[in-house]
């Protein structure tokens, strides 16, 4: 990121709040040659951090195993399905917004909960109980199909 009045390569940020528009975030730098201050405009898609998971493995992040996640909790719920994929939108601005190139996967667990919470209880309840006990978003996803299977089958409770 070269100063683009003196070309000097290296600059502060001198305002630290992210200015986010569309896809980009806006900020204010400042040269520490020539000290002018100029506006970047920084893509912010696939800035997405690693998934780093109980096992120490690494994964890409899957907004789509979020959405899957929180369809199972919402499951039978009066949740609309805009709302569930409104709360994965903020699980995911949630997870950008921390700025980390790693998360793991129990931070994006808890990021999870705290939007159930905000919307249905059962819900939240639904997915804490399972989720708190593996602490890993694969091990409670193959939890909870196994429970709803079950559920939906027997009848009894
Ligand atoms: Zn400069």
């Amino acid at each position: 990121m070269k100063c683009p009045f003196c070309q000097h390569p290296e600059n502060k940020v001198v305002d630290s709040r992210d200015t986010r528009e569309g896809d980009e975030v806006r900020r204010r730098r400042e040269c520490l040659a020539c000290e002018q201050r100029f506006t970047t405009y920084e893509r912010i898609d696939a800035v997405m951090p690693m998934v780093v998971k109980k096992d120490g493995g690494r994964e890409p992040w899957d907004g789509d195993k979020v959405l899957a996640g929180l369809r199972k909790a919402c499951e039978k719920r009066p949740v609309p399905a805009d709302v569930v994929e409104e709360m994965a939108h903020r699980v995911e601005k949630a997870v950008r917004g921390s700025g980390a190139n790693e998360v793991s996967s129990s931070q994006v667990g808890e990021a999870v909960m705290d939007c159930l919470k905000a919307t249905d209880d059962v819900a939240y309840v639904r997915f804490a109980s399972v989720y708190r006990s593996f602490r890993d978003i694969d091990e409670f996803m193959s939890a909870l199909e196994s429970l709803v299977k079950e559920r939906g089958g027997s009848g009894g409770g």
